[in-house]
């Protein structure tokens, strides 16, 4: 088969996922990205069994382990700093054959940089148009036109292919909260376990990195695009600077101006992930609120399968279909569950966070565990399925 060329659109953990995968099947491939540099935001991000299955699929997972921390344990605690549920993350692994890891976005993007040619990665190339008509597949940009075999629309949720190929497909929606993240200096005490603790519409979260640094994330419900009075971070201290330790010393440890803050927003279900030859990936598909932190361990699984897909196919968009059979319905779904956990999450009237709260704690963990195998237990297409609850018991 004469070498086939893809265009992706997007250069973040989805696009450039996908690009090694094709790259790695002999693909000719170019990631066309807007910003100046390939680069995430300073926030760490959690992967997930299934997310790391996607990587060894690409050869990637025990360079990425490397970069991380493995969380040992974690829960949910409430607002007195009492554990509502608590997970040994070695059971975690146990079941579904691989940790929880947690790293920097930017170690992660780097390592994904690294494993594709220099010359196939394109900054400052935003693209204006994607065109599929009787003259083929034309994608436009700063640097001319290119005329590849396949699109990959992997530009996020304000996503230009998907704007110019789906232009009757809601937009995104907002999730009813915001969310602010950061990474401390490195503590001389680092927390033992990684905790979520759940308040009255706000949340306050974090977890190891590797270094004695600590992610952190929070939440609140707020009308979309509210800004902080003064600062991100007073309001931060305003807010959670007297929830139980180590939230206090843990805002105490965060650098001058390393506070993130994100309104959240999913995208209500496409009804196809494809159309011809351009395929939609990661949040240009499917996003979704960070409450299960599947968001990129999805963009992954997308990456894979789509290279699985066209693997040894002459019929690009026959193989499409085929990726949007295997990839909608599961992102979809995993989508609805995480808004629903979010609503859970962000309750605020004292009768309905009692009832959340009782029944976080009377809920026993291994069901808890048992009720992430359809998330976590995913395995690459052609790969050996992992043991399944009763064989891992
Ligand atoms: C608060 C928060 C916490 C999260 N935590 C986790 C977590 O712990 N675990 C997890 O798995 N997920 C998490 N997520 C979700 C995760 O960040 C996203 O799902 C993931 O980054 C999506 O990757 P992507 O490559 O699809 O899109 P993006 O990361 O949005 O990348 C899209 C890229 O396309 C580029 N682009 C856009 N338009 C154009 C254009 N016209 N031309 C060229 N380039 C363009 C952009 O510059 C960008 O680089 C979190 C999200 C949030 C908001």
């Amino acid at each position: 088969m004469p070498q086939r060329a893809a265009t992706i659109v997007g250069g973040g953990i989805g696009g450039l996922a996908a690009a090694i995968a094709l790259h790695r099947r002999g693909w000719h491939v170019e990631v066309l990205e807007r910003a100046p540099r390939f680069t995430e935001i300073g926030a760490g991000i959690s992967l997930w069994p299934n997310a790391l299955r996607a990587l060894d699929a690409l050869g990637l997972a025990d360079t990425v382990r490397a970069l991380g921390a493995v969380e040992a344990a974690g829960g949910v605690r409430d607002l007195r700093g009492r554990w509502l549920s608590r997970t040994d993350n070695a059971e975690l692994a146990r079941r579904f054959g691989q940790p929880l890891l947690v790293l920097h976005r930017a170690d992660l993007l780097r390592a994904l940089t690294e494993a594709l040619p220099a010359d196939s990665l394109r900054p400052g190339s935003e693209v204006s148009l994607v065109r599929d008509d009787d003259h083929g597949l034309v994608v436009e940009h700063p640097g001319g036109q290119t005329r590849p075999d396949l699109v990959i629309g992997a530009d996020g949720l304000r996503s230009a292919v998907r704007g110019a190929l789906w232009p009757a497909a809601a937009g995104p929606r907002y999730a009813g909260y915001t969310a602010w993240r950061m990474v401390t200096e490195p503590l001389a005490e680092v927390p033992a376990e990684g905790a979520a603790t759940w308040g009255r519409g706000e949340r306050f979260g974090y977890t190891a990195l590797p270094g004695g640094r600590m992610y952190c994330f929070a939440t609140a419900s707020l009308p979309a695009g509210t800004t902080a009075a003064t600062s991100e971070y007073d309001e931060l201290l305003r807010r959670f600077g007297a929830w139980p330790d180590p939230v206090p010393s843990l805002l105490a440890a965060v650098p001058a101006g390393g506070v993130l803050r994100h309104d959240l927003y999913d995208l209500p279900p496409l009804p196809s992930f494809v159309r011809g030859r351009v395929a939609l990936l990661g949040d240009a598909a499917h996003a979704m609120t960070p409450n299960l932190g599947q968001g990129a361990c999805q963009a992954l699984e997308d990456a894979v399968t789509l290279a699985h897909c066209l693997d040894g196919s002459h019929d690009v968009a026959g193989a499409l279909h085929s990726y949007d059979r295997l990839r909608r319905p599961r992102a979809q779904a995993i989508a609805r569950r995480s808004a629903r956990l979010g609503t859970l999450g962000q309750l605020s009237w004292p009768p309905a966070v009692l009832l959340r709260d009782t029944a976080a704690r009377l809920m026993p963990t291994r069901v808890t565990l048992r009720s992430m195998a359809p998330v976590l237990g995913w395995t690459a297409p052609g790969e050996q399925a992992i043991a399944t609850e009763n064989e891992s018991r």
